[in-house]
């Protein structure tokens, strides 16, 4: 699967992109995550892509016209690439005014071949990218100040669902599930030592776990 992210501050992602699964997934091109420099795309000789808002207000608003030469760019690269089945891509707008982010919603992504993600910054962003958007997504009620760490977010909870990504899918079979009318909270893990002692208390394993009764193990992880 692929991520294009657009944003001002592209080296926000470095640690992101180079640590962990998501790096290993790079390396094993289950995902390709390719971060972009909305300046890149600005005609302005100082690379400015914000300006005051029309009708006055505080702050910067981020400019339509990079983003949507940007979102326009980046689409047509990939409807070259020759195939028997559509290439199914969106592009979405980080805003905190956006449907929240759930489970369900990175399923329905991870069967994409490529996610767009604007990160918006200051005020936001100049309203007539709506036009060219597929879905404003927030990651909760509440505002942060850019759309990275959204993006960030999204990418970690839809990767994780790609075939590859995981060492072991079946760990996805094990996780909390948020289905409305199911939530299934995942068993409390342990690992060694069995007793740990700091300041005098004991913090153990519960005995049953260690009694390699598989079937009951199973019961009391489901109880
Ligand atoms: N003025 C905007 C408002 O009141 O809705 C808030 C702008 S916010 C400071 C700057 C950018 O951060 C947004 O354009 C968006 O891309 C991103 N952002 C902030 N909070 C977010 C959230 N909860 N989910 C997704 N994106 C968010």
């Amino acid at each position: 699967m692929q991520f294009d992210v657009i944003t001002i501050f592209p080296n926000l992602f470095d640690s992101f992109l180079n640590e962990s699964l998501i790096k290993k997934s790079i390396q094993k091109k289950v995902n390709k995550i390719c971060v972009h420099d909305l300046r890149h795309w600005s005609k302005n000789k100082h690379k400015q892509v914000d300006d005051r808002p029309y009708g006055g207000g505080p702050g910067m608003v981020l400019m339509a016209e990079p983003i949507i030469k940007s979102v326009t760019a980046l689409k047509r690269k990939n409807t070259k690439i020759k195939r028997k089945v559509p290439f199914k891509s969106k592009v979405i707008l980080l805003s905190p005014a956006g449907k929240q982010f759930n489970q369900k919603i990175a399923k329905r992504f991870s069967k994409l071949d490529q996610l767009i993600l604007i990160c918006g910054r200051y005020e936001g962003v100049d309203a007539r990218v709506n036009k060219i958007i597929d879905e404003k997504i927030s990651i909760g009620p509440y505002i942060l100040s850019g759309g990275e760490i959204p993006a960030m977010v999204i990418i970690e909870a839809v990767s994780r669902l790609v075939p590859g990504y995981l060492g072991n899918p079946k760990s996805l079979n094990e996780e909390t599930q948020f289905d409305k009318n199911n939530k299934k909270i995942e068993y409390p893990q342990y690992t060694r030592p069995e007793i740990i002692e700091i300041g005098g208390k004991k913090y153990r394993v519960p005995k049953i776990l260690l009694t390699g009764n598989h079937q009951k193990i199973k019961e009391w992880r489901e109880s």
